[in-house]
């Protein structure tokens, strides 16, 4: 569905009520300025420091509360829906929240929560989708088995890399077994000289920084797994693994045990009804998803199974925000729905 013509179409704006709910949760993840490298695949997951600002002074400008997840499961729970509200929350735990994100949280008095996957700060992460990139971006041409048959893969120009990134990426979310898949970039990394903990040493925060910026007021520390693995994809016990351990790891580094977790990856395909009630079992008060939508009196009967909006780096225009906090991107293809939790 195009945003623009949903914008300029108006069709949001009449649709809107409908659809709006009481709240928004975003997702983000890097959060720095652009790059010029013309081989970007992952930068749907980045938006500049300066969109932020912009985005906090525009919802400020609306009167919209900017709350914190605490403050958003209170108005769940005792029902208090007088005012819209908008969540800020940012995944894996990369050091340019650091940086960018947290100067402009603490100028505007933004609350926000990052969701860590425990690995990374650990400097142990396999950040598959960046190393993927690094792969592609190294060499003129990348094989990969497929099913048995080996495909040569053409890398030559940006946008050979681009398409080639696009479909490994895509047959390797596909595949049902993650071990496979972590097997096949470890095995793509070494033939092309990648370091497949590269990405991990270089982009994430290590506890110390994370420690500095929980120990502010503003910020909420979740979890997000150990691994950053897509736990419907694994058997109960890994999953059960994945959410206790993460939570226990925050505990000992913080001396905070989360009350929130994101799923990772948090599609359809990488977190499922099984593991919303594995979540809540494990105790966690609140957990989203990537689902795409927005926030209704519903959700509080499926608090370990929240959808979100994600701010996604190719669309960083204010309008674009507006229609999606509308909720009728989500809404308008499944006919009103309202919860998408099963
Ligand atoms: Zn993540």
């Amino acid at each position: 569905m195009g945003l623009e013509a949903l914008y300029f179409s108006g069709a949001w704006k009449v649709l809107g009520p409908l659809s709006s709910g009481v709240g928004t949760i975003f997702t983000m993840h890097h959060v720095r300025p652009e790059r010029p490298e013309p081989f970007q695949p992952n930068a749907l997951l980045e938006i500049d420091p300066a969109f932020l600002e912009t985005l906090i002074e525009y919802l400020r400008y609306k009167k919209v509360d900017i709350v914190s997840l605490a403050e958003a499961k209170r108005r769940l729970r005792e029902q208090d829906y007088m005012k819209r509200f908008v969540c800020f929350t940012l995944d894996d735990g990369y050091r340019d929240n650091l940086e960018f994100a947290w100067p402009i949280f603490k100028k505007h008095e933004v609350p926000a929560a990052l969701f860590i996957a425990t690995s990374f700060p650990e400097k142990a992460g396999l950040l598959w989708w960046i190393a993927l990139e690094r792969v592609v971006a190294a060499d003129d041409r990348v094989e990969v088995e497929m099913n048995g048959v080996t495909r040569v893969f053409d890398c030559a120009s940006a946008s050979a890399k681009q398409n080639s990134y696009e479909r490994i990426y895509w047959w390797l979310r596909g595949l049902s077994d993650e071990k496979e898949l972590r097997r096949i970039i470890t095995g793509l990394c070494e033939r092309y000289g990648v370091d497949p903990l590269g990405p991990c040493k270089e982009l994430c925060m290590g506890w110390d920084e994370i420690k500095t910026m929980a120990a502010d007021p503003l910020i909420t520390i979740g979890a997000h797994s150990v691994n950053h693995t897509m736990l419907k994809k694994w058997d109960e016990a890994s999953a059960k693994y994945e959410l206790a351990e993460s939570g226990a790891a925050i505990d000992k580094a913080l001396g905070k045990k989360p009350a929130d977790f994101a799923y990772p990856v948090g599609d359809h395909t990488s977190a499922g009804a099984r593991d919303f009630a594995l979540a809540q079992e494990a105790g966690y008060e609140l957990a989203v998803t990537t689902r795409p939508g927005v926030i209704f009196p519903e959700h509080r009967e499926h608090m370990t199974a929240l959808p979100r909006v994600s701010l996604n780096g190719n669309f960083q225009k204010i309008r674009h925000v507006d229609v999606l906090r509308s909720g009728v991107p989500f809404s308008l293809p499944h006919c009103f729905r309202r919860l998408d939790v099963a």
